[in-house]
């Protein structure tokens, strides 16, 4: 292969057309791994790019289901077995009306350099349908979940590939996807991650990612001589991830400013507080409520909390490219200190090199927010051992991990102008082990 890197665009457009994010998600990681690979002659004659940019397999399928009315509805299903040499497939589902198969397919090249940042043996995947549940009843979301497992259960298996949850795939999802994978098969066994604690579930796997991501966050910060406590943060989201890792930040002593959704940003000039948050998450989790109707804080109709005034960090915990220049630059002239990722790639790409041209410290997704998929990963020990663990032990272990994620972060980089490259060294890190494993297995 010819060291340019053309040769990988012209791939991409050649391969996988129209598959916008996929391509801003592999540009990201190539251009930090560039350098590496361009003085590594093995990597290019084992034609290593181009192994790591096509997916070991994307399966599509139909989901048929009826409303309550009795209306048939057809959705389009995918999953997307993105590479399975670190373990088997592992990474979420995710119901929503934009998926599609370029975002299952960013997500799934994503969740590989996630899950090798982890340490742990995982590959990665991801799969989804443009389901919204949202939209429906609850009977509906189950007969849903039925018709999807139907299909997906020939493709999955405790060794094989493991599902967990992601947006709009929580607790009640996972619980009927399980249901029935256990109706069909008749095997009680890890195949999903995320399940109620009730039924083989981990403790504390609610919380992972959001809880992780301040772990994440407060490592990062002592690296740089600083810390999170009386630092104000700006969180967007209102999912499990932006609620979780509000809780955190409140918990270790900082003022959380805002939460969001698609319809606008709720705000708390003197900071949301934990008793407040425990309301939200009843009317958010249980109720199923909008922001809006939470009766919190200030609500402001389409307005994204990052042109908020005094914050020191932003936490952005909803979707992709939810950040975009003009946010960034906002952020920019208010002074953000430190970004860390929850969702997964929220900065657009003009976005991160606004960013990452100033002296900000920058914690991408695929570190910032492994702590989800690695207490999947501790779920998966406990059901191949038929134990289970305390809220305790799994935290405990979780911050483990995070503490590990952020020292694999940093062991390929240094500092440059006072900051620590995160997001140049997960990439890099995951990238190597991606592909010195592929090297192993000789022709694979
Ligand atoms: N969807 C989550 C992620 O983005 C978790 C995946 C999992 O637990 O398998 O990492």
């Amino acid at each position: 292969m010819k060291c340019d890197p053309s040769t990988y665009k012209n791939y991409l457009n050649k391969y996988h057309p129209h598959s916008r994010e996929f391509h801003q998600a592999v540009a990201e990681v190539f251009q930090d791994v560039w350098e590496l690979f361009e003085e590594n002659r093995v990597y290019q004659n084992a034609q290593i790019m181009e192994r790591l940019m096509e997916p070991d397999r994307i399966i599509s399928f139909r989901v048929t289901w009826e409303d309550d009315s009795g209306k048939i509805h057809i959705n389009r299903a995918f999953r997307v077995q993105y590479s399975n040499v670190l373990g088997a497939y592992k990474g979420g589902l995710r119901f929503h009306s934009g998926v599609n198969e370029s975002i299952l397919k960013f997500l799934g090249f994503e969740q590989c350099y996630k899950n090798a940042l982890t340490g742990l043996p995982m590959g990665g995947a991801k799969g989804g349908s443009d389901f919204n549940p949202k939209e429906f009843s609850d009977r509906e979301v189950m007969r849903f979940c039925q018709a999807f497992m139907t299909e997906l259960y020939k493709y999955v298996g405790p060794d094989i590939d493991v599902p967990a949850g992601d947006m709009n795939v929580g607790t009640r999802e996972i619980g009927y996807l399980y249901g029935q994978y256990l109706r069909i098969t008749d095997r009680w066994e890890g195949v999903l991650t995320g399940k109620s604690p009730g039924f083989g579930g981990s403790c504390g796997r609610s919380e992972a990612t959001g809880h992780g991501v301040v772990y994440f966050l407060k490592e990062a910060l002592n690296a740089h001589d600083n810390g999170l406590s009386d630092k104000s943060v700006l969180v967007s989201g209102s999912g499990n991830v932006a609620l979780y890792a509000a809780e955190k930040c409140i918990e270790e002593g900082a003022k959380v400013l805002t939460l969001s959704d698609s319809e606008g940003t709720l705000y708390f000039k003197s900071g949301l507080n934990l008793e407040q948050l425990e309301e939200i998450m009843q009317s958010k989790f249980v109720e199923r409520k909008r922001l809006s109707e939470c009766g919190q804080g200030e609500f402001f109709s389409e307005k994204k909390p990052w042109d908020i005034k005094d914050a020191h960090i932003a936490l952005p915990c909803a979707t992709q490219n939810e950040v975009n220049i003009e946010d960034a630059k906002s952020m920019i002239s208010n002074k953000i200190i430190a970004i860390a990722e929850g969702a997964n790639m929220p900065l657009t790409h003009e976005a991160q090199d606004a960013v990452l041209s100033k002296p900000i410290i920058y914690a991408p997704g695929k570190a910032a927010n492994a702590g989800g998929v690695a207490v999947s990963g501790l779920e998966r020990s406990q059901n191949a051992t038929l134990e289970s663990w305390s809220k305790e032990k799994v935290d405990d272990k979780l911050r483990t991990i995070m503490k590990e994620i952020h020292t694999r972060s940093i062991e390929h980089v240094e500092k440059e102008k006072g900051i620590l490259p995160y997001r140049k060294g997960a990439n890099i890190y995951g990238f190597k082990r991606l592909a010195d494993t592929l090297l192993a297995y000789g022709i694979h």
